[in-house]
């Protein structure tokens, strides 16, 4: 299949849904060969099946992010039936209501519920990349995007675990651009604001209105308006990009 991947065999946790999901379609329209993964393979095989069906060839891969051995499982398994990882989207997260109760300044949050949130959203990608990055040393380079968010950007009031989630994504993403950027391997992360997702819907459903006003297009973003910049920053167009923060929200930043 010719496009923008076309050869190349990809990676991607959280692909079972929203962003992760509509970015492994994206990637096999765009001709690459792709592992799917999330924390139940079923719910990956329902996005493997989505692929196929529009003729692309992916596989699925049930692993938890936060669980060292299934991640090296994980990049094991896309290498034995793909031969090689040339792009890995690190994607898979949480929200705040996931690991304890909505809408908690600092002082009300649990110790617990702050060590869950950086278990899967930063443990997570740094588990991903030390074993994505093993392998694309070996095989003499590759492209890693790791999914932050405006939140790894700026503060959000009630959401301190999943703010510092996602600032220590920006940095061990800077970090690891600048380790491996003779390596042939390029390292970026991708920063939505509000999309339209399983995540966020009960949010939306509660605040639409009061958080769009935060947001000059006045929108909810849409997963494939992500996955369009995540395919483009794993493709050799990028091959200058290394170590940035690719921000995509609508205008939430600027203003
Ligand atoms: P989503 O639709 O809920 O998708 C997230 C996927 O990750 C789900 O399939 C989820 O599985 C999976 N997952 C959760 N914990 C996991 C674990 N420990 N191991 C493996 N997989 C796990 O949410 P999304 O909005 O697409 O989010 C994707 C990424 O974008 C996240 O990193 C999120 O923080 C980030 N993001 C989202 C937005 C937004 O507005 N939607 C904005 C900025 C950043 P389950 O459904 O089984 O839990």
């Amino acid at each position: 299949m010719a496009g923008l991947l076309a050869g190349k065999s990809a990676l991607v946790t959280g692909g079972a849904s929203g962003i992760g999901r509509a970015t492994a379609l994206a990637m096999a329209r765009e001709g690459a060969r792709i592992a799917i993964a999330d924390q139940t393979e079923a719910g990956a095989a329902e996005t493997v099946a989505m692929v196929n069906a529009a003729g692309g060839q992916a596989i699925a891969i049930g692993a938890d992010v936060s669980r060292e051995d299934q991640i090296q499982a994980m990049v094991a398994r896309t290498v034995s039936a793909f031969g090689r990882l040339d792009c890995a989207f690190n994607n898979a997260g949480i929200a705040p209501r996931n690991v304890g109760p909505a809408g908690q300044r600092t002082h009300e949050m649990s110790r617990e519920s702050f060590d869950a949130m950086l278990a899967v959203n930063l443990t997570g990608v740094f588990l991903c990349m030390k074993h994505e990055i093993v392998q694309m040393l070996a095989q003499g380079g590759g492209a890693i995007v790791n999914t932050a968010s405006i939140a790894g950007l700026v503060g959000l009031p009630t959401a301190t675990n999943y703010v510092a989630a996602k600032h220590g994504v920006v940095g061990i993403t800077k970090t690891a651009a600048m380790e491996y950027a003779q390596d042939n391997i390029r390292v970026n992360c991708v920063n939505p604001g509000y999309i339209k997702t399983p995540m966020t819907d009960p949010t939306m459903a509660e605040r639409y209105d009061q958080l769009m006003t935060k947001v000059p297009m006045n929108r909810l973003g849409v997963p494939e308006e992500i996955a369009e910049a995540v395919v483009w920053m794993c493709s050799d167009r990028a091959s200058f990009m290394t170590g940035a923060s690719h921000i995509i929200d609508g205008g939430y930043y600027a203003a």
